[in-house]
């Protein structure tokens, strides 16, 4: 079965009919004052979505490289990395991959960072960087971002260093609130497929001006992903290399989707859905477990559901997708005993509930 609605992994996102329509047009030259004009009108909304007046560099690639790029630029020496899943673990990775030193603060799935213990750990020194997943795609966690900012802070005046912030605002950025300016965030990411429900291949992102000044002074910045080379084309308009096009044409249909509803009543939005998931699933059969991440806590723009003994993740996803649902299992360790609702992008309370509806049947 098709149609539209029926589509809830956690990215890709579904994406609206007129947004794929806008990806058929004609190509037209990179160089160009069509593509400077493109990228240009691209600014107003990127801005508004990441919370800056700085310019957002965007860049043909999935998240993961700007996540790259944030390391490159970013991470002088040791970082110390807030891990609490999958995708926050990965930045840790990219750390050590691109030859830094990194110490790993965990927390167990499902938890968030507490503030505290971040400035403990910073206070103790040796840190010139924190890297941290603003929402946990893998354990549907929001960590609380502006005081983990304000506790960098804190530990910088404590120590008379800087650290620098480094946020994945993936499943975040477009979905929930993000004032990169207001919460001092040096470099802050997030991918096309996510909350901003566009097809994959594009990455978007906002420098602080210490995160250039850090970054012109590094060596080894690479070149495809050098965060200085991004930050300087998207202050002249214009891209490094040839950018995936059409999905600049999706791009630009979106953002006009998006500030035609309004950030707030879309930020709104998913966070009805997942409170309307998070009830759902206190009173479900076989969801004994309720929702991974404590209330509270949860991010607003994907529900992580516990399952029983008696039915595993992949078999809830076989169950939906017999129904014409597509859903996502647990991620990594969680697989077998959750599975993953993405209430992000373009999605309304009428299709989760439909969803919501099959999930009875499925797990009675
Ligand atoms: C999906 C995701 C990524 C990786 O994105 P890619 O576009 O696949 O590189 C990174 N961080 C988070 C939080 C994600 O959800």
């Amino acid at each position: 079965m098709s149609g539209r609605g029926r589509f809830f992994l956690p990215g890709p996102t579904e994406v609206h009919p007129d947004v794929l329509a806008a990806m058929a047009r004609p190509m037209i030259g990179h160089r160009g004052p069509e593509m400077e004009t493109l990228l240009g009108r691209a600014q107003p909304g990127l801005r508004r979505l990441f919370g800056t007046d700085r310019p957002v560099v965007t860049a043909t690639g999935s998240a993961t490289g700007m996540m790259e790029a944030a390391v490159r630029g970013g991470v002088a020496r040791r970082a110390l990395c807030l891990v609490n899943g999958a995708f926050s673990q990965r930045f840790a990775e990219i750390v050590t991959g691109c030859g830094r030193e990194m110490e790993v603060c965990r927390v167990e799935e499902g938890a968030v960072h507490d503030p505290a213990e971040v400035e403990r750990r910073l206070r103790s020194g040796g840190f010139d960087a924190l890297t941290v997943v603003h929402s946990e795609t893998s354990t549907g966690a929001l960590n609380p971002l502006p005081d983990i900012c304000r506790a960098v802070g804190d530990a910088e005046r404590a120590t008379g260093k800087e650290i620098l912030r480094l946020v994945d605002g993936v499943t975040s950025v477009g979905g929930a609130p993000v004032r990169a300016d207001d919460w001092g965030l040096d470099f802050v990411l997030t991918g096309s497929q996510k909350a901003m429900a566009l097809p994959p291949g594009l990455s978007f992102a906002v420098a602080s001006e210490r995160f250039l000044a850090r970054a012109e002074g590094l060596e080894g910045r690479g070149y495809y992903l050098d965060p200085v080379r991004l930050v300087r084309a998207a202050e002249s308009g214009r891209t490094t290399t040839t950018p995936a096009i059409s999905l600049f044409y999706a791009l630009e249909a979106q953002l006009e989707r998006i500030l035609r509803e309004g950030v707030e009543a879309r930020f709104a939005r998913h966070r009805a859905m997942a409170d309307r998931t998070a009830r759902w699933a206190a009173s479900a059969s076989s969801t004994g477990g309720g929702i991974l991440a404590a209330e509270g806590s949860r991010s607003p723009t994907v529900s992580v559901v516990m399952l029983d003994e008696g039915i595993t993740g992949p078999e809830v996803v076989r169950r939906a997708g017999a129904r014409g649902f597509t859903l996502a299992p647990g991620y990594g360790n969680l697989k077998e005993n959750a599975f993953r609702i993405g209430h992000m992008g373009d999605h309304t309370m009428e299709e989760l509930d439909a969803l919501l509806d099959t999930l009875d049947e499925v797990l009675r």
